[in-house]
């Protein structure tokens, strides 16, 4: 079986720049490509980053029993398929979910290990999210908002990494899923 490598933190604490270095750094890690109603931003690729689909099509997949779990975050639905976590073949997997994603997939694979990414500071999820100027005030807003609810449940993730310095975060990483594959 495929190790699972479940990965939380707020909006903006840099999970994607992070999880996009540390995939082709480590032999036999495969990202997890979830689903999501959200629009595709600039830069981000179709079957890469999400599968980008409407609210019919991500619908039809709860209907059809496609997901192990989605949850709504922010302003749209997101979530991890069956067909996601086969697709990785005998790799292990980083799955990226927020806090409702890790609480289902904790329940289901108690084996998986999860991870929880923290900003150095409360402030730096402001200011990365506007750095990263692809949301609007108010979703920028919305996100931290929900982000002090994320921040409080980091005590139950098995590991937390404070994303200082992106080099150092992703060597962090490679650490730690080294570790837990000795
Ligand atoms: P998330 O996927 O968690 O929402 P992103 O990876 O999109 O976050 O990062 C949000 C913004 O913060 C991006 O503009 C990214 O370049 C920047 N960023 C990521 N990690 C760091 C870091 N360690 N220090 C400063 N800025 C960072
Ligand atoms: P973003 O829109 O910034 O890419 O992601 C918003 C939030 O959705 C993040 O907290 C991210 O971890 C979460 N997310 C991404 N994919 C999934 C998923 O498949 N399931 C769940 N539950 N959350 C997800």
């Amino acid at each position: 079986m495929p190790r699972l490598f479940v990965v939380s933190g707020p909006s903006g604490v840099g999970k994607s720049t992070i999880l996009r270095k540390l995939v082709p750094r480590v032999p036999g890690l495969s990202f997890a490509v979830s689903h999501t109603t959200r629009p595709k931003r600039a830069g981000e690729r179709d079957g890469r980053d999400y599968h980008f689909v409407t609210d019919e099509e991500f619908d039809r997949l709860v209907k059809e029993g496609a997901f192990v779990e989605w949850a709504r975050v922010h302003l749209h639905r997101y979530g991890t398929s069956k067909e996601a976590l086969r697709a990785g073949g005998t790799d292990d997997l980083l799955i990226e979910v927020d806090v409702q994603g890790a609480d289902a997939l904790r329940e289901q694979v108690p084996e998986a290990v999860t991870i929880f990414i923290k900003p150095p500071a409360f402030e730096d999820l402001e200011t990365r999210l506007t750095g990263r100027g692809r949301e609007s005030g108010p979703e920028v807003e919305k996100r931290l908002e929900t982000a002090t609810g994320e921040m409080r449940r980091a005590a139950s993730y098995d590991h937390r990494i404070t994303n200082d310095r992106v080099e150092d975060t992703v060597e962090r990483l490679q650490e730690l899923v080294e570790r837990v594959r000795e």
